[in-house]
């Protein structure tokens, strides 16, 4: 099939797909959700009939194999994730796994020297459990159980979440690909960022992905009547939050190394215009290239937290909810698909990835690769996220070279 056709295909699948959501009026679609089901059934009927052979796994990860010429071969891994933020845009996830689909429907069964295997995971974002690479972390086997009793917004456990969409948990170390049968694994992604579009070039490849650190940080002071205590023995969780989340931005502000943090969600209890806020919730987001520096941030903040809490008479906790060291791409695999954009034509732009991808918890496994591709004004997680069809076609263009010269190379 032509390449315009299989973007136009690709371009449909997504516009389909979009329509699969919890929410009537945006795009919404969280782990093991009733959406998260459907979507899971429509990219399965067009796996089957790209000629995989199709699986819901243990942790709800959608999968398909091609098999490859040889029984005893190894796996090599195309994929990206099914599930999106709330309000999100139709691109991010979805374009990567249909891309491998559309590779496994251009490839014979048999024809490759080894097994192919697509897969949708169903975590990444990780907006109903706030911890993401669900779906890929049980692939890779670097799943941490103790998660499966983290709750929802409506206190439903995750075990309960995953049960009910199908799965055993006591069978999650079945769902990992052993590591001696891996081979490696290729990621094609939306760049969420400005430079491809700066550049006025379709694709790019990643050299790192940048560290990240999660955080909950709780304050608690003491809650009291608006009216009746007096400014100078109150002690407001809100306005001292208030005070940390200022210095979070600052701190980030001063450093000189790409180093960026982000405060998303603030809850405020008891949250009544007429009692002083005896506690405060909120989240912290830190991102770096480097992660030594990721650490010294991530101190240095903890030290002037504490000195404002303690001047306020407050008390404050730090919860980490997960951090990941910086990811480098592998050397071998991202020289491979430098080739391949070079003799697609396109030159190559290196980049690195502010944002994490299940690539990260895959490279636990071995080998990752990971190719850009532009979007809109750089924007993501947005209805307005968009992507070219041209750009799809040249995304295409890419992974048949890659593919070919991975098979080649893998003889
Ligand atoms: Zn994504």
């Amino acid at each position: 099939m032509p390449i315009d056709n299989r973007a136009a295909r690709v371009r449909d699948q997504i516009e389909m797909l979009a329509s699969v959501s919890e929410h009537h009026q945006y795009v919404q679609r969280t782990f093991c959700s009733l959406a998260a089901k459907l979507a899971n059934d429509m990219v399965s009927g067009w796996m089957h009939a790209a000629g995989l052979k199709t699986r819901v796994d243990n942790m709800a990860n959608l999968r398909g194999v091609l098999p490859g010429n040889n029984p005893q071969g190894r796996v090599f891994v195309m994929g990206s994730h099914l599930d999106t933020v709330i309000d999100a845009g139709k691109y991010d996830g979805p374009l990567g796994v249909l891309l491998a689909i559309d590779q496994a429907a251009r490839l014979e069964a048999g024809s490759l020297p080894f097994d192919l295997e697509v897969i949708g995971f169903s975590d990444e974002e990780g907006v109903r459990y706030h911890s993401s690479y669900l779906g890929s972390s049980v692939v890779a086997g670097c799943f941490d159980q103790e998660q499966l009793s983290l709750k929802d917004a409506k206190g439903v456990s995750m075990q309960q979440a995953v049960e009910k969409f199908g799965g055993d948990v006591t069978k999650l170390s079945k769902d990992q690909i052993p590591k001696d049968k891996f081979l490696g694994y290729f990621e094609a992604h939306i760049e969420q960022g400005p430079v491809l579009e700066e550049k006025n070039i379709p694709v790019g490849v990643v050299q790192t992905i940048n560290s990240q650190e999660r955080v909950e940080i709780k304050v608690q002071g003491v809650p009291g009547h608006a009216g009746t205590t007096p400014m100078m023995i109150r002690k407001d969780a809100l306005a001292g939050a208030a005070l940390m989340i200022a210095e979070v931005e600052q701190l980030a502000q001063k450093d000189h190394e790409n180093m960026v943090a982000t405060v998303g969600k603030v809850d405020v209890f008891p949250g009544a215009s007429n009692v002083i806020p005896g506690n405060v919730n909120f989240t912290l987001d830190l991102r770096s290239p480097n992660y030594e520096r990721l650490s010294t941030f991530s101190k240095k903040l903890q030290q002037i937290f504490s000195g404002i809490t303690q001047k306020r008479g407050l008390t404050y906790s730090w919860n980490l909810i997960k951090t990941n060291k910086s990811t480098p791409c592998d050397d071998q695999l991202t020289q491979i698909l430098s080739e391949a954009i070079s003799q697609a034509g396109y030159p190559v732009q290196a980049l690195t990835s502010g944002a994490g991808h299940d690539a990260v918890a895959i490279s636990n496994l071995g080998p990752v690769a990971l190719m850009f591709i532009r979007c809109k004004n750089g924007i993501s997680h947005h209805p307005d996220e968009f992507v070219a069809t041209e750009d799809i076609g040249a995304a295409i263009k890419v992974c048949d070279v890659f593919f070919d010269k991975l098979s080649q190379q893998m003889q």
